[in-house]
């Protein structure tokens, strides 16, 4: 039997600020217990929501290009189970610069962090996940390969993009897995990264992204969703 959704429990990887963060929030609303993880650093938001937590949200560190700190994670979370893993780290680079203009540096940073870095952390972290449970990975509707028709992001749709084939081999991997698979596009958010002229509020995305992965939850196999639970066409 899953427990009680006021007894489930969320790890979710990148929480320290925007999306994360406010998924982690809303988590804990909802009566979730929460393990987010922050990269080693200063004080974040999450460490003062988790002092207000009654000990529900508990922090970890973790760099997900770092493949010896990911191991350590895991070895720090053995014994536990999740509900949830998600994985919402990422970042991205100048909008305007074209494939022929990125350095190849650039083009590493982001495509290592947007695709092969999270696919490493839910390799990594997967066996967590019990039968009942959901693995969810932030992607975004500038993956869809179908939906670019407009051009701009190039690197970074290309590094959604990646990060969505990963998610579709790993599923076809894991095939007879009972588990729930979700790549979420959160839609144009204002964050650092979606900046302030962007279409959505954490407010307007974030309650019902979650409430998109909470629906998702029993139902085996990948889907590819926006916040509002629509399919996002590949
Ligand atoms: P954000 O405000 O820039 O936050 C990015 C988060 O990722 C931060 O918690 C950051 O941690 C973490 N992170 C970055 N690199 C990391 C690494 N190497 N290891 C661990 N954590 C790392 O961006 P956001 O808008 O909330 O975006 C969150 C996710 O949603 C990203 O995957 C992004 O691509 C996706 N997304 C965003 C939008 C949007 O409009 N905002 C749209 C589509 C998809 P630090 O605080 O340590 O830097």
């Amino acid at each position: 039997m899953p427990p009680a959704e006021d007894n489930k429990r969320l790890l979710i990887v990148g929480a320290s600020r925007g999306l994360g963060y406010a998924m982690a929030e809303e988590f804990l609303r909802l009566g979730w217990r929460v393990v987010g993880t922050v990269r080693a650093g200063p004080r974040t938001k999450l460490h003062d929501l988790a002092d207000s937590s009654d000990g529900r949200i508990e922090i970890e560190t973790v760099d997900i290009n770092a493949p010896d700190q990911v191991s350590a994670l895991r070895a720090a979370l053995a014994g536990r189970t999740f509900d949830m893993l998600f994985i919402n780290a990422g970042v991205t680079n100048n909008p305007q610069e074209t494939i022929a203009e990125v350095t190849t540096e650039e083009f590493a940073r982001v495509m290592t962090t947007n695709s092969l870095s999270p696919m490493r952390a839910v390799e990594a972290l997967q066996d967590l996940v019990p039968p009942t449970g959901l693995i969810g990975v932030m992607s975004s509707g500038q993956g869809s390969v179908a939906n670019n028709t407009v051009g701009m992001r190039e690197v970074y749709r290309a590094s959604k993009a990646a990060l969505n084939m990963f998610m579709r081999s790993f599923a076809a991997r894991h095939a007879d897995d009972p588990r729930a698979f979700v790549l979420m596009a959160p839609g144009w958010v204002k964050t650092d990264m979606g900046g302030p002229e962007a279409r959505l509020t954490i407010e307007e995305s974030v309650p019902s992204l979650v409430r998109t992965l909470l629906a998702a939850q029993g139902q085996p196999g990948l889907r590819y969703l926006d916040y509002l639970g629509r399919p996002v066409p590949w």
